[in-house]
């Protein structure tokens, strides 16, 4: 393929060279690649404003000989309601690293780049952006494989619905366990409690961005699911998220606001 046509999304931007900007461009049809955008770093470049995160672009592509070259790009959309709020471009954001972090290069996910980029257009619109993206980030370890086992023990497989005791949430075991395997558990873990689990089950039964627009989160439970969240991240990937770490500081500032 030394040349073809592509609409994607970036979701990520590297300083390549003195001039260049190395991108991750997130395409409908070919997955996630990597993309040089030369002179891109130049103000006056044609290239400068369509090679930026959260930017749909239609792009034309060569085969280069480390990356694939944007040769050509038009802006299909730039998401300025997200980007003039501080709290939608920090969602928008971790939800652009999320993806970034569960995708391999060049492994076509269509599914995933539909739910990705829905999201992003009802962000904008979205009256609860927590639970929006609470919501989509669920169904984001869905697509990808990365979900928590949150239905039966990880350690000895026993339904959760068939125990009395709390379970908890045991990150570095993929999900959640038993009340009797959490007793000589060592690692961290989080009460994995009722209202907890119920939330968790009806996000998942929430087929698409639609419904998860109307869906609200109790305000009580959202600090649960971001920590929850982030646990799940950093064991999954050995790293924390960065956008979950300013997300945080946002959500510390201003509580009840987030
Ligand atoms: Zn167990």
């Amino acid at each position: 393929m030394a040349s073809f046509s592509a609409r994607g999304l970036i979701l990520k931007r590297y300083p390549l060279g003195e001039k260049d900007k190395l991108c991750i461009l997130f395409t409908h049809t070919y997955g996630k690649l990597r993309v040089s955008a030369r002179g891109a770093r130049q103000s006056s470049s044609k290239l400068a404003g369509v090679s930026e995160p959260m930017v749909i672009l239609d792009a034309h592509l060569h085969q280069g000989t480390t990356f694939q070259v944007l040769a050509q790009a038009e802006a299909i959309e730039t998401f300025p309601v997200i980007k003039t709020d501080i709290v939608l471009i920090s969602y928008a954001m971790f939800l652009l690293e999320l993806v970034d972090r569960l995708t391999e290069d060049e492994d076509p996910a269509p599914d995933l780049y539909e739910l990705l980029v829905r999201t992003l257009y009802l962000l904008g619109a979205s009256r609860d952006p927590a639970s929006l993206v609470l919501a989509a980030q669920w169904h984001v370890l869905h697509l990808t494989g990365y979900m928590p086992r949150i239905r039966e023990c990880c350690m000895c497989d026993t339904r959760l619905d068939a125990t009395a005791g709390l379970p908890f949430y045991a990150a570095h075991r993929g999900g959640v366990i038993c009340h009797r395997c959490a007793d000589g558990y060592r690692g961290e873990t989080l009460a994995f409690t009722r209202p907890l689990q119920s939330v968790l089950h009806a996000i998942g039964d929430l087929m698409t961005p639609a419904d998860w627009s109307s869906f609200t989160v109790e305000e009580a439970l959202k600090p649960m699911l971001w920590q929850l969240v982030r646990s799940h991240m950093k064991a999954m990937t050995d790293r924390d998220l960065k956008t979950m770490v300013f997300l945080d500081a946002l959500r510390f500032d201003a509580i009840g606001k987030v």
